[in-house]
């Protein structure tokens, strides 16, 4: 039979979510194969931990954003266990497998040439590539110009046959340090990171938001993995020190940075042939 792994980072407020995941997550996520739940926390004890299944591996909880950042550094410090299965996925802390999720429908398919398995972000499933949130600075090595890059990906739902997964968190762990190196820090982190990483590649496969569906929202997609709303749970902003604007002027300005000036952004990466 098969393993999989399943990586899970919760810590500080995060690890409210555990037991909601574990226990959706036992029951619906590729249930006829073997998982083990590899969990990533500063918790002292998580629900299940009795179970041979549930690894937990202590990590200290680091301040926004170095907690999401570093993951692919939190993930390699348990590589040798990881080595042992045969798949690899990360899930965001705050998930619930609402639907049965078979092995035919959510596995990377080797044989078509796929080693990873990506979820499209459902922000812009719907949009073109132009008005995706790639890291636009040249300075980061998830940069990806106007004119390049196919599809927007989820940070938080993502993963492949261990061998490519581990790969990719090599890769990703070194351009995440060579960036901080110079003092930068991509637009949205690690999925940034892996958005650049698709972009070079075509060997994934590419889920719907069916597998990455907010609370809340409506699309024209079954609802098979949830993700919840972080702030029925706790105040999101004061974990993130969110100091961004919300007056009236700051969301014109949004609104024109995100749906005009992209035209503007392309047509100069366009013109000067830009490449990855
Ligand atoms: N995370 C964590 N503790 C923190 C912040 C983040 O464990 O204090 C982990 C957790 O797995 C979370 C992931 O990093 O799901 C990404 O953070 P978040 O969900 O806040 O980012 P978003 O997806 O909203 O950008």
């Amino acid at each position: 039979m098969k393993t999989v792994g399943i990586l899970y980072i919760c810590t500080g407020k995060y690890a409210v979510f555990w037991p909601e995941f574990y226990r959706s997550f036992s029951a619906n996520f590729l249930p006829e194969l073997r998982r083990e739940f590899f969990v990533f926390t500063d918790a002292e004890h998580i629900e299940g931990e009795e179970q041979d299944n549930v690894h937990r591996i202590h990590q200290e909880a680091l301040r926004w954003p170095y907690s999401t950042l570093k993951r692919f550094s939190i993930f390699l410090t348990a590589e040798e266990a990881l080595q042992k299965t045969d798949y690899l996925f990360f899930c965001n802390a705050n998930l619930v497998c609402r639907e049965r999720i078979t092995p035919e429908e959510f596995l990377p398919r080797p044989e078509r040439g796929e080693n990873l398995l990506l979820v499209q972000q459902p922000g812009f499933w719907n949009k073109k590539p132009l008005f995706y949130t790639y890291d636009r600075n040249p300075k980061s090595r998830a940069y990806i110009p106007y004119n390049c890059g196919k599809d927007y990906v989820s940070g938080g739902l993502n993963g492949g046959t261990t061998p490519a997964f581990l790969a990719l968190c090599h890769e990703l762990e070194a351009r995440t340090e060579e960036d901080l190196a110079h003092g930068v820090i991509a637009r949205w982190h690690d999925e940034s990171q892996l958005n650049r990483y698709a972009a070079e590649r075509s060997d994934y496969r590419l889920l719907s938001p069916a597998y990455w569906y907010p609370e809340g929202w409506r699309m024209p997609f079954p609802v098979k993995i949830q993700v919840l709303d972080k702030r029925r749970f706790f105040d999101v902003a004061a974990v993130k020190r969110d100091a961004r604007g919300e007056g009236p002027l700051d969301r014109k300005l949004e609104t024109l940075r995100r749906d005009w000036l992209p035209y503007l952004w392309f047509l100069r990466d366009w013109f000067l042939r830009k490449k990855l």
